[in-house]
């Protein structure tokens, strides 16, 4: 396939707008579409789509006149009229379905802050975005003014980062941060910096998408000060990558900032194979390295955007070997009820024996690696820096493979087995370490 140059759209009903005003994203911002009358001057609504619109209380609906430009007017499948325009489908509820699905509110210590994994928390500063995606997992937050984050919540979450020294990476979504003035943006990536365990910070980000408008000198100056910084763009179909999207890429990874992207697997978007991998091979001629395919949260309003696993498995399929490894996201799974992310992928270890692994490739080729003969952990004097003084209580499975756990047992495990009876005898090893003193009952869980 040629190396096609990347389109540049604007829908008949702005050609007259100066470019001046086009190009500004104040404008852009202050003249998105969100009623009937505004899509109808643009393509004939669908009664679905009309009803929708006129459903009260209804997750916000705004989109900017570049990203109502992309869409195809003749076309009511249009991939990205279905990832803006709302359907009637979006108020049917679906098993599963979850407000807050991957239960955020509860690993939120204080309002806007979510701690799930050891070493890095999700900052939400704004709710606000540049337009709004149907299957927003956070739906139940971004949009509505009554939910904004305040200064008191932002100093709170600083407070908690401050105290919390096992916290090196700060992720800043929303909302979308970089719809924030560039003020407020710069005193939260300031006070960020100022505390020093802060090894890195990540912005999440869809406005390269929606408003590629907004990343001029001024954004990207004030973002490179900032390093290490890291920002995460949100793409989900081929049509997303235009001249404009590309030139905001370029001014980014310019200004130092290197640029990965999430999208979501959508029933009806990007649920193909071939799709995907041209997705994906774009991406990194933008200079964007495809980081994750999340499969679509069980949360209210998506469940018509939901695919099966094995449709991601088959994609996933599609791309590892078949494409450069550099266009290879890692396909995720966020567990429902805060699990947090699982990576999913096909098998690609067949079998293992003392001496051999054996492996197939993605054109079906199957081989056996043979083991080493003999094979010596590294010497403790050249791992000792590295290893913890205390084992992180979220080691789960590797905390098995280090030794530093026996089982991992759910928290109502040795109360069910008592069975109302005496406790368990305990083993020879047990005994030695309640000899020494090394635990009550040796009490092995997974809970903190
Ligand atoms: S840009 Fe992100 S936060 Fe905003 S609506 Fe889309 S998915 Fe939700």
């Amino acid at each position: 396939m040629p190396n096609t140059p990347f389109p540049s759209k604007r829908a008949p009903v702005f050609q007259d707008i100066p470019d001046e005003q086009w190009n500004d994203w104040h404008w852009q911002l202050s003249h998105r579409l969100n009623t009937v009358a505004d899509f109808e001057q643009l393509f004939p609504l669908t009664e679905s789509e009309r009803k929708a619109l006129s459903t009260p209380g209804l997750f916000r609906v705004e989109i900017t006149p570049y990203f109502a430009s992309l869409i195809d007017p003749t076309n009511p499948l249009d991939p990205i009229r279905r990832q803006v325009i709302p359907t009637e489908k979006e108020i049917l509820p679906f098993t599963g379905m979850m407000e807050d699905s991957l239960a955020e509110d509860k690993h939120s210590p204080v309002p806007g802050l979510v701690h799930r994994y050891p070493d890095r928390v999700l900052m939400l500063v704004t709710n606000q975005c540049a337009s709004y995606c149907r299957y927003c997992t956070r739906s139940r937050l971004v949009g509505d003014p009554h939910q904004a984050i305040s200064s008191r919540d932002f100093d709170a979450q600083l407070d908690y980062i401050r105290r919390t020294p096992q916290i090196r990476d700060v992720l800043i979504s929303g909302g979308d941060p970089l719809t924030m003035a560039p003020k407020m943006l710069e005193r939260v990536l300031t006070a960020l910096r100022e505390i020093p365990h802060v090894e890195i910070i990540r912005i999440g980000s869809r406005v390269p998408v929606f408003m590629p408008q907004r990343i001029d000198d001024a954004l990207c100056d004030l973002l490179q000060r900032f390093h290490p910084l890291w920002l995460n763009i949100h793409v989900n179909h081929p049509n997303e990558i235009t001249a404009e999207l590309a030139e905001a890429c370029d001014k980014l990874t310019r200004a130092g900032i290197p640029l990965g992207n999430q999208s979501v697997l959508l029933a009806g978007v990007n649920d193909d194979p071939y799709l995907m991998r041209k997705l994906v091979q774009d991406l990194v001629r933008i200079r964007v390295r495809p980081y994750y395919i999340y499969q679509c949260d069980l949360v209210e309003g998506a469940g018509h955007f939901r695919t099966t696993v094995a449709k991601g498995l088959e994609i996933m399929e599609a791309l590892r070997g078949h494409t450069s490894g550099l266009c290879v996201p890692t396909y995720v799974i966020d567990a429902p009820g805060g699990g947090g992310k699982i990576p999913v992928m096909p098998n690609y270890v067949l079998s293992a024996s003392s001496d051999k692994v054996v492996l197939r490739n993605f054109e079906g080729y199957i081989s056996a690696y043979a083991e080493p003969d003999e094979y010596q952990e590294p010497d403790e004097s050249l791992i000792a820096p590295y290893k913890p003084a205390v084992p992180d209580p979220q080691e789960g499975i590797f905390g098995l493979l280090s030794g530093n756990e026996l089982a991992i047992k759910p928290e109502w495990f040795d109360q069910v087995h008592l069975r109302g009876g005496q406790p368990p005898r305990l083993s020879a090893d047990q005994q030695k370490g309640k000899a020494l003193g090394s635990g009550e009952d040796e009490e092995k869980s997974n809970q903190t």
